[in-house]
Order: structure tokens, then C-alpha cells, then sequence
């Protein structure tokens, strides 16, 4: 589903990735795993085409097509799902208003009709019970005021009605508390575990990953994937740490 070959990466004129190569097909869960600084959120904001993230080289395709010439609203109709690290707040704007809207752009990239107001609440609603979130509360600007483990919720309520292929999930467990970790981790495997998507998982630590099994672990340290294995690699590090592992 998702080929990376010996992708390269500036981000102000640094070179941050370093020839990384990942493969990931449908049906499968991938973790990320490495120290602080290694590129792990530059590959999220790279593949998502964030503005100041230069390709230097090398390739990614989704589905066989080339995702690198596509602007960042292509690659999200033609089926990826960023979650970020430090969610974005935008006064003036409800959740649900911008739920819609995103909803209904990437159906008209889909060729397919807009929801209509009915339809669209009765998704907002299904995807909200699954993350345990008050209706009420997708009613406030986005974000504004939300605590770490709600913001956290609310994208995974957003990744349910966008419907993805593929989700690149960027320390989704960062601030969140044991109850909001499980709720997370739940919600992904709702929405994700299918067998026609796909998830990559950058995370820190173990934990999340007691909650979504994944099916590869990989290491990334200095640009590139170090290592690579199964969900054990994961508690391998944690015990030992990157350096000991991934030396
Ligand atoms: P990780 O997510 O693995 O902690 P990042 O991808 O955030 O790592 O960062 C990788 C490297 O790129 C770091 O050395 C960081 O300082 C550098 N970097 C990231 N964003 C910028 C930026 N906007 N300007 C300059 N350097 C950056
Ligand atoms: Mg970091
Ligand atoms: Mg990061």
C-alpha cells in the first residue's frame, strides 16, 4: 500500500532524512520507534507534504501512485490520515462545522455527493461514541481549551469520518492519561484495524502499542530505519533503551 524507497529530506536546507526505506501493506500495523531528534515526525510532515519539508530524493507511493507531486489535499483524497503531534486549535471554528467541511472536501475529491446535514450527524455521533466523546463538545472551537487526552480523541474522531486508508499517527499517546490511552488505542483499532488499511504508529514509548498490536517495529535513529522486527523489538527497547538496541 505504502512503498517508501530511500526517501531524503531537508528541512532548512538540513538533510534530516537519510535514505529511509519502509514498505507497509494493507492490513498491517507499523510502529515507529527512536530517540528524540531522529526524523520521526519529519517523515510524518514529509509524506503529509507540509510546506519547508524538501524531498531531496528517493520515492513514496501510495497505492502505486506517486505521492510526492501530489499537493497535500491529494494525498489526503487519494486515502492518508495524519494525526500530528501538537494538534492545531482554531478559535471561531467548531469541531463539528470543521468535521463536516473536511468530510465533505475530500468527498468531492472522491467524485462522491456531500453529506447532507442528517447524514453527517449520524457519523459524527457513531465515531464519537467510539472515542467516548460528549457530542457537546465537538459543538467548541476546535481544540481551544481541550486538555491533551481530548484533543488526542478528537482527531481520532476526525480520522473515523474521514475514512482513511492509511494512518500515520504521530505520538497520538503523548499526554494522554491511562484511561485516555486505552480509549485511544481502541478507537484505533476500531476505525483502522481492517484489512484494506493500514497504520504507522510513531510513538516514544511501549505503551500505546500494549493497546495496538503492531506487527512491525522499526527503529529509527539518525534519518533511516536502523532496525527492524516484531512487536518484541518494542519491549526490547524500552527495556534497554535505543543506543543498547539499535546500535
Ligand atoms: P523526532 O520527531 O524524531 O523527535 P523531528 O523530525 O521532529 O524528530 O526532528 C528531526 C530533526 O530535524 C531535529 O534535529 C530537529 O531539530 C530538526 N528540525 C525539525 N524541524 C525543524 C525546523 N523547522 N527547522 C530546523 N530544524 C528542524
Ligand atoms: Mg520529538
Ligand atoms: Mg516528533
Amino acid at each position: 500500500m505504502l512503498t517508501i524507497e530511500n526517501l531524503q529530506a531537508n528541512v532548512a536546507d538540513k538533510p534530516i532524512l537519510k535514505g529511509l526505506s519502509l514498505t507497509i501493506n494493507a492490513g498491517e500495523i507499523h510502529a515507529i520507534m527512536g530517540p528524540n531528534g531522529a526524523g520521526k515526525s519529519t517523515l510524518g510532515y514529509t509524506l503529509g507534504g507540509r510546506p519547508g519539508y524538501e524531498v531531496t530524493g528517493g520515492s513514496a507511493t501510495l497505492d502505486g501512485a506517486d505521492m510526492l507531486g501530489m499537493e497535500p489535499h491529494e494525498r489526503a483524497a487519494a486515502g492518508l490520515f495524519l494525526g500530528f503531534q501538537y494538534p492545531v486549535e482554531i478559535p471561531g471554528v467548531s469541531f463539528v462545522q470543521f468535521l463536516r467541511e473536511a468530510a465533505n472536501a475530500q468527498r468531492k475529491a472522491r467524485g462522491e455527493a456531500p453529506l447532507s446535514g442528517g447524514e453527517f450527524l449520524k457519523l459524527a455521533k457513531e465515531k464519537a461514541a467510539l472515542l467516548r466523546m460528549d457530542m457537546d463538545m465537538l459543538k467548541r472551537p476546535v481544540n481551544v481549551g481541550f486538555s491533551g487526552g481530548e484533543k488526542k480523541r478528537a482527531e481520532m474522531v476526525q480520522m473515523g469520518i474521514l475514512d482513511p486508508r492509511i494512518a500515520i499517527l504521530d505520538e497520538t499517546d503523548s499526554g494522554l492519561d491511562i484511561d485516555a490511552l486505552r480509549i485511544c488505542g481502541e478507537g484505533i483499532n476500531a476505525i483502522m484495524r481492517k484489512p484494506d488499511k493500514a497504520v504507522l504508529l510513531i510513538t516514544h514509548y511501549q505503551r500505546l502499542l500494549d493497546y495496538v498490536k503492531p506487527d512491525f517495529v522499526h527503529v529509527l535513529a539518525s534519518g533511516r530505519i536502523v532496525k527492524s522486527g516484531g512487536p518484541e523489538l518494542a519491549l526490547e527497547l524500552e527495556e534497554h533503551g535505543y543506543e543498547a538496541v539499535a546500535a
